[in-house]
């Protein structure tokens, strides 16, 4: 009898395909990779399941080139989520494992051997520091005495002396150190001591830990600076002394090295990072360590829902808002939302964290599933910041900044105190404009103004990437009039360099932080102390502590308030909050300035009156009333093509199968996307709307299945998103 593999090959497929095993082949197990022919191509998949018939036929069938793991790569509960994932977001399911595993696993290599590099001080290393000649206070001494406590991986040796490497370099030559793999262990290190959780936070770790062992889900609802991490924290400790690991998801942008450092020195030991920063093999180390058991707590961005966790205890989402975890391309996953679908196949708790928790996981306590726990306080001393509205209206502005907000600055940096001017838009300016005949430059492929990057001399299309040289004349008029219009955090950085000459401005943002350099460079800044202006995007709404920090600034609050999202005012309340939350962590109280030129909008006042919770529940009145998510489910069908008619062409049809068929949905469209053009494509959108997820799920499967064969389909780039993020 022929031995068959049913194989999730990675091709955008909605199907599985069969392959013959060599007679002297082991079996594989379900969840492990295997080298298979397909087309011209030899592509990794994934055992499914393994059969003994196949409907194609014998001659047809095709052998399996290689076995590439001789035990499951994949545990049965992660293969069992990546299929309930496949068919909950209508992805194939190929795609889907392929998204699982780290890019370094998706080929036919060698797995990297377990245990992390490290280094260890050789016996005539243990000498070094007490040989004449030796000078204290060098980076070659820090290196040697950290050295001397024990052995120490390359990670832990990254955050603790920046540079060690040429220092490292310098006494190999010496041989006084060795490079080792280490496993990760309890580094051996004392753990900095936590502080006395206060009532609430105990509360909290109490309700965690009483639930070891059994799915339950809880929302930690904390205002900023409530000590959330230490409550993640405590709850981990307990996982790790039971023998079990912790998963912790954070944004992309929150997984500073002060983050990672207050992790590993809290928890004592090495824990696995996975982000999108770090190269292919570290992150294959990472995600094979977890795998293996041997990584106790994993700490990563969007993708680390996927680690393996043999011996699971507990799942922790921080940020849990964070629109960061939503995969915008591809296949489109809520990274939140599957963790929430392991941890019950886990069986284990899971903790939602925020200061501002979405309006989905609130509706989600309100209907009894998640279990609320609440930080009312701020930790220790610190106090909740006060927040004041700057009314625009008929004032005079530099480069945005209302004349008092100037003034506020100066006092502040006065009492040698720091300042945070957040701006959501990087570049120098959002338009180029010429003050003769009107014209301004705009993306030729996006039909959207182009932004105006004053340092790297170039005009960029934040939407398509599509860069040219700054015009030294206006190609309308030939006049020279040309303006920047607005201003991005390169300008306001300019501005407040010059009005304070004395006082060292920061800027951070993407453009900032692009290079591995130029992030060291920022955050090792950041921890300077002293009177500073930090001025920046969302990157600096949260993760790195700046407990000098005591006045916030929030710039372009107007931009937000008019957005035609209906998310968009849960998305602008979370940010100020978070924002604001930046000021006064400590001793020093904090104080936020809004700036607006509309004052009496119910948004801010709700905020300022209620904070977020006031806004909340506004909110939720409203999407009640107007039947949006959280009160009812959608999913966008998007079309792009190079001219309009094809991608109205075949949404329209998709309507129509989608009225004359679907039960309990309805269909709206075709509709021009928020951006009606974007790299040279048309863009057009079909919104369907269910009120309830069964029933969106009951319709979707057919529905996308009689689509994928018209023809029509071909001419078009189109693509499901389920529970979509983003309207565009
Ligand atoms: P969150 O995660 O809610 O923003 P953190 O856990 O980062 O809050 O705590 C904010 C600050 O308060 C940190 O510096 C932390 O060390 C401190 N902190 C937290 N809990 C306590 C406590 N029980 N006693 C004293 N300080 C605390
Ligand atoms: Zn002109
Ligand atoms: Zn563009």
């Amino acid at each position: 009898m022929p031995r068959i593999v049913r194989v999730a090959v990675p091709v955008p497929l909605h199907r599985l395909f069969d392959y013959r095993l060599a007679s002297d082949m082991a079996e594989p197990g379900p969840g492990s990779r295997v080298r298979v022919p397909f087309g011209r191509r030899q592509l990794t998949g994934i055992v499914v399941e393994i059969a003994d018939n196949s409907a194609v036929a014998d001659a047809k069938l095709q052998e399996v080139s290689a076995l590439l793991d001789q035990r499951p790569l994949l545990t049965e509960e992660l293969m069992q989520t990546l299929s309930w994932a496949a068919r909950y977001y209508q992805h194939a399911l190929g795609e889907v494992c392929e998204a699982g595993l780290p890019t370094g696993l998706r080929s036919g290599r060698e797995l990297p051997e377990s245990g992390v590099p490290a280094l260890e001080l050789t016996a005539s290393g243990r000498h070094g520091r007490e040989q004449p000649g030796h000078r204290r206070g060098t980076r070659i001494d820090a290196l040697l005495s950290l050295l001397a406590e024990s052995a120490q991986s390359t990670a832990m040796l990254d955050l603790e002396i920046p540079g060690w490497r040429a220092a490292a370099r310098t006494l190999r030559e010496r041989g006084w150190v060795s490079e080792l793999r280490l496993t990760r262990q309890p580094a051996g290190r004392a753990a900095v001591a936590a502080p006395l959780l206060n009532p609430e936070q105990k509360q909290a770790v109490d309700a965690i830990l009483g639930s070891q062992g059994r799915f339950s889900p809880f929302l930690l609802d904390g205002v900023t600076g409530s000590g959330k991490t230490e409550v993640y924290l405590a709850a981990i400790r307990e996982a790790i002394r039971h023998g079990r690991q912790a998963l912790v998801l954070v944004p992309e942008i929150a997984l500073t090295p002060q983050t990672m450092r207050r992790f590993r020195e809290r928890l004592g030991m090495d824990i696995a990072i996975l982000h999108s920063g770090l190269s292919e093999r570290e992150r294959s180390q990472a995600w094979l360590d977890a795998a293996r058991g041997e990584a106790r707590v994993v700490l990563g961005t969007r993708s680390a829902v996927f680690v393996p966790l043999p011996a699971p205890g507990l799942i922790v989402v921080d940020e849990e808002h964070d629109t960061s975890y939503k995969q915008q391309d591809g296949f489109r996953y809520h990274a939140r939302d599957l963790a929430v679908v392991r941890a019950r196949a886990l069986g284990i708790p899971i903790v939602l964290g925020s200061a501002t928790p979405s309006l989905e996981s609130l509706a989600n306590v309100d209907a009894g599933r998640y279990r609320p726990l609440r930080l009312s306080q701020r930790a220790g001393v610190a106090r909740p910041p006060s927040l004041q509205i700057m009314d625009l209206r008929n004032k005079r502005l530099e480069e945005g900044l209302a004349i008092n907000t100037l003034d506020a600055i100066a006092r502040c940096i006065a009492r040698n105190e720091q300042v945070l001017v957040f701006r959501n838009r990087r570049g120098y300016a959002p338009v180029l404009f010429c003050r003769s005949c009107g014209w301004s430059a705009q993306c030729a492929r996006c039909d959207r103004p182009l932004t105006v990057h004053r340092g790297a001399a170039r005009l960029r299309c934040h939407h398509c990437g599509a860069e040219s040289r700054i015009p030294s004349a206006c190609p309308e008029c030939a006049g020279i009039a040309l303006a920047p219009q607005g201003q991005g955090t390169e300008r306001i950085e300019e501005a407040l360099k010059q009005r304070f000459p004395d006082v060292p401005v920061l800027r951070v943002d993407r453009d900032s932080t692009r290079s591995r350099a130029g992030r060291d460079a920022v955050f090792e800044q950041l921890d300077v102390e002293g009177p500073r202006i930090l001025v920046g995007t969302q990157m600096l709404a949260k993760g790195h502590d700046l407990p000098n920090l005591t006045l916030v600034v929030v710039t372009g609050v107007d931009e937000g308030l008019r957005s035609v999202d209906f998310r968009a005012s849960e998305r602008l309340g979370q940010l100020i909050v978070q924002v604001s939350g930046r000021a006064g962590r400590a001793e020093r109280p904090g104080s936020v300035i809004l700036q607006t030129h509309h004052p009496d909008h119910p948004l801010l006042l709700a905020l300022i009156r209620g904070g977020y919770p006031a806004l909340v529940s506004n909110l939720k009145d409203e999407r009640r009333a107007a039947g949006l998510p959280p009160f009812a489910q959608m999913a966008l069908l998007r079309a792009e093509s190079k001219s309009l008619v094809d991608a109205t062409a075949f949404l329209t049809e998709a309507v129509a199968l989608a009225k004359s068929t679907g039960k309990g949905i309805m269909a709206h469209g075709p509709l021009p996307a928020p951006m009606p053009r974007r790299a040279g494509f048309q863009r057009s959108q079909v919104l369907i709307e269910a009120s309830t997820r069964s029933a969106m799920q009951a319709f979707l499967p057919d529905w996308l299945e009689a689509i994928r064969t018209w023809p029509g389909a071909r001419r078009v780039r189109w693509s499901i998103d389920v529970d979509p993020v983003e309207m565009g």
